[in-house]
């Protein structure tokens, strides 16, 4: 999968490794969607391939793999022995998950070349598997590269973050997104260039038939102070509580516009934080009666 935006990133990771300064651990930060884990797979795959120095001295060549190596088969056949996956869905990284990553890259290459392990999220590491990891970045072996992704860098220990090589992904040119979109002949919709800078989130929502929910939570934000009747948002977020977000995230919109169109200063604060209350006590309240916490969303900004 070809992702244009990610052409400067993959620039500046070919300089470094054509000039001998390709740090052993990478870290790629970025929102969700932006292709963070197309990135670190392709890198992978590229520091596993036994052409590598062939392939970054060719002309325009990037950190690729050549697809016909022994290595590349491997890697083809979603089986190769010296890449190791840490993805975690929802709960965190653990200390077992870390050691086993250091297990693995004391081993020697099967393939008799580099061992690449990648961890996705790693924000999620407890405080025990980021200290566990700090032994593995401190002590960079010959051959061996770490690649970690996270949307909240933030949360990531300083420790960490100053023993990575740092790399901003981003869509930074938003008509390279638009355009990749077109390709997909997903359906347009305006509130589309609000995720521009998450171009696989679209994908994903395309993939899952999500966008025409997601359209009508857009409809509903947008006359949210005229409505009345909320039971198909209701119906929405209690089927899919994840598109909670999304919801917000258009009010939010809207209440940005209507400052710049006048609103007060105060009432756009008391608005915003109702917003936040919401959106914390759908992520937090356990059986939260939701229509009643629209409609108390809908009378707070009505009278806003
Ligand atoms: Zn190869």
């Amino acid at each position: 999968m070809a992702l244009p935006w990610l052409h400067d990133t993959q620039v500046r990771l070919v300089q470094s490794f054509r000039a001998n300064r390709f740090h052993h651990a990478q870290l790629f930060c970025g929102p969700v969607g932006v292709g963070k884990f197309a990135l670190s797979d392709e890198l992978a795959n590229a520091l596993l391939c036994q052409n590598i120095n062939e392939e970054i001295t060719s002309d325009n060549g990037l950190l690729k793999p050549c697809g016909h190596c022994k290595s590349c088969s491997l890697t083809l056949a979603g089986n190769h022995p010296d890449k190791r996956l840490t993805q975690v869905d929802g709960q965190s990284i653990g200390v077992d998950d870390i050691r086993g990553i250091s297990d693995f890259m004391n081993h020697s290459a099967a393939q008799n070349g580099n061992k690449v392990a990648i961890i996705e999220n790693c924000e999620k590491m407890t405080v025990a598997a980021a200290n566990a990891l700090l032994k593995t970045l401190e002590e960079p072996t010959n051959s061996r590269f770490l690649i970690l992704t996270t949307s909240q860098p933030a949360q990531l220990p300083a420790t960490i973050l100053s023993r990575c090589a740092k790399s901003e992904v981003k869509v930074t040119n938003t008509a390279l997104a638009e355009q990749w979109l077109q390709t997909l002949e997903i359906q347009h919709f305006s509130w589309l260039t609000l995720f521009y800078n998450q171009p696989l989130q679209i994908k994903k929502w395309q993939e899952q038939e999500q966008l025409n929910n997601i359209d009508t939570l857009y409809k509903f934000a947008t006359d949210f102070k005229q409505s009345h009747n909320f039971n198909a948002l209701v119906d929405i977020i209690n089927k899919q509580p994840e598109l909670v977000r999304i919801f917000t995230l258009f009010l939010s919109e809207q209440l940005k516009q209507q400052l710049l169109q006048g609103m007060s200063f105060d009432s756009y604060q008391n608005a915003q934080h109702a917003l936040a209350e919401f959106l914390q006590n759908n992520i937090q309240v356990l059986g939260l009666n939701l229509p009643l916490a629209v409609s108390r969303l809908a009378y707070t900004l009505r009278n806003q």
